[in-house]
């Protein structure tokens, strides 16, 4: 038999936290602000992993260090016996891809998100799956030192050899971290990908889409919004690549007037109309500024029986709380206005900056300022392959409502 070798005591550094500043880990919060952090050992670096402790000594957790963040660590686990590495990786990714497999009927839907970080006991890692490619952002100090660990795993446990990194945001910057993108397994996708979403096609860029390429928080709501517009003249606000456009299409709606600032998102919305076989002539693709859009269509006396708003992150994070307010307090206003009675209203927003609660007060605000009455019918949240932990409430980022003008 061989010989089991004892581990040496402090295997890892350690960081030790101040008086009191426990409480958050011991209810499972991954997250540990730099203010909370007493005394660190010498000459850690960006990615280590450390034993958090208590100023007691008591363990807490492992953790990954991020020298430069506000967040200046974040937790591998809680489990003294789990000490990051392949194999608690392969365990973690083993669970989140099991979840989805339950979650989701693999036969209509080839696009989910197989990882979304804290929710998946993997801090800063992304892993969106769009057919057989994996687009992944590696977005935290403690996911970048195991990169090549994690790019393994994913290939293996996902069985796709397209691997492509869209780790190109301002996140990274927070972590000292330099923006990348660009294949890390495989050959660099020579084009879109084609996805399918209950009977939908739509093609999926993941070298130059947005975020990861696709919007898949989405995709519970877009079939909410399929089953709810037939028959009703729609405007979709920041329509990207069609998402919510062609839900309604396929649901029967009347006509889409569809608006987005991009000239590039439009002309891929048009490819993915056409790849989902529906009939071009109900939709108009108009490339405009829709704060500037609304209030032409206002001057116009346009109305419309259901309109979406679902605008970009306004505010990303509290500090951009109040103009982000301003903003959408602007859209929900118009949109009031150019509802017709009995016209439905989905609203959303992707700030983490802006709370449920907050977000419901600007839109009731933008319904008193527009001198009308309505109902909140359902609430959005971002979709089940998206989890967001009791324990982490800061994980929320998507809201929103579905409104009955009276
Ligand atoms: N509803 C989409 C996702 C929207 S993402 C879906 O379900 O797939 C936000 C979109 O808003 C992007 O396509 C971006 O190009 C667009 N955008 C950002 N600012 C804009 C503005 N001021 N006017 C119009 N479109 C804008």
């Amino acid at each position: 038999m061989p010989a089991v070798q004892p581990r040496a005591r402090h295997a890892h550094p350690a960081v030790v936290l101040k008086p009191g500043r426990e409480k958050s880990l011991l209810r499972r919060h991954p997250w540990i602000f730099s203010g909370a952090i007493g005394a660190v050992a010498d000459d850690l670096q960006s990615g280590d992993s450390v034993e958090v402790r208590s100023s007691q000594g008591q363990f807490l957790a492992w953790a990954a260090y991020s020298p430069t963040s506000q967040i200046r660590c974040r937790v591998w686990s809680f489990e003294k016996a789990e000490v990051p590495g392949p194999e608690l990786f392969r365990r973690r990714l083993q669970t989140a891809f099991s979840l989805r497999r339950a979650l989701l009927p693999a036969a209509a839907v080839d696009a989910l998100r197989l990882v979304h970080g804290e929710s998946d006991g993997l801090p800063g890692l992304v892993v969106d799956r769009y057919a057989d490619t994996l687009v992944v952002q590696i977005l935290a100090a403690g996911c970048e030192r195991w990169r090549a660990a994690l790019v393994e795993l994913l290939g293996e446990l996902s069985g796709c050899a397209q691997i492509y990194e869209r780790s190109d945001t301002e996140t990274r910057e927070l972590e000292g971290l330099p923006r990348r993108a660009g294949p890390l397994s495989g050959a660099a996708p020579s084009g879109p990908v084609e996805i399918t979403e209950y009977g939908l096609h739509f093609l999926i860029d993941p070298a130059s889409g947005q975020k990861t390429g696709f919007f898949l928080d989405q995709r519970a709501n877009r079939q909410r919004i399929r089953a709810l517009f037939a028959e009703r003249e729609v405007l979709d606000c920041f329509c990207y690549s069609g998402g919510f456009s062609l839900a309604a299409l396929a649901g029967g709606a009347r006509s889409v007037v569809s608006v987005d600032s991009s000239a590039s998102a439009l002309a891929l919305a048009q490819r993915n109309l056409l790849a989902s076989g529906l009939e071009a002539a109900r939709v108009s693709w108009i490339e405009a500024d829709v704060f500037r859009f609304l209030r032409e269509m206002h001057a116009k006396g346009r109305n419309f029986d259901a309109i979406v708003l679902d605008p970009p992150k306004f505010a990303p994070t509290q500090r951009h709380a109040q103009a982000a307010s301003r903003a959408y307090k602007d859209i929900n206003l118009f949109a009031f206005k150019l509802l017709r009675p009995g016209g439905l209203l989905a609203t959303f927003s992707c700030s983490g900056g802006v709370s449920a609660d907050l977000f419901q007060k600007i839109v009731a605000g933008a319904a008193a300022d527009a001198a009308v009455s309505a109902s909140i019918l359902e609430r959005f949240q971002a979709a089940s392959d998206h989890p967001l932990l009791l324990e982490f409430p800061e994980g929320e980022y998507l809201k929103g409502l579905l409104l009955r003008r009276n």
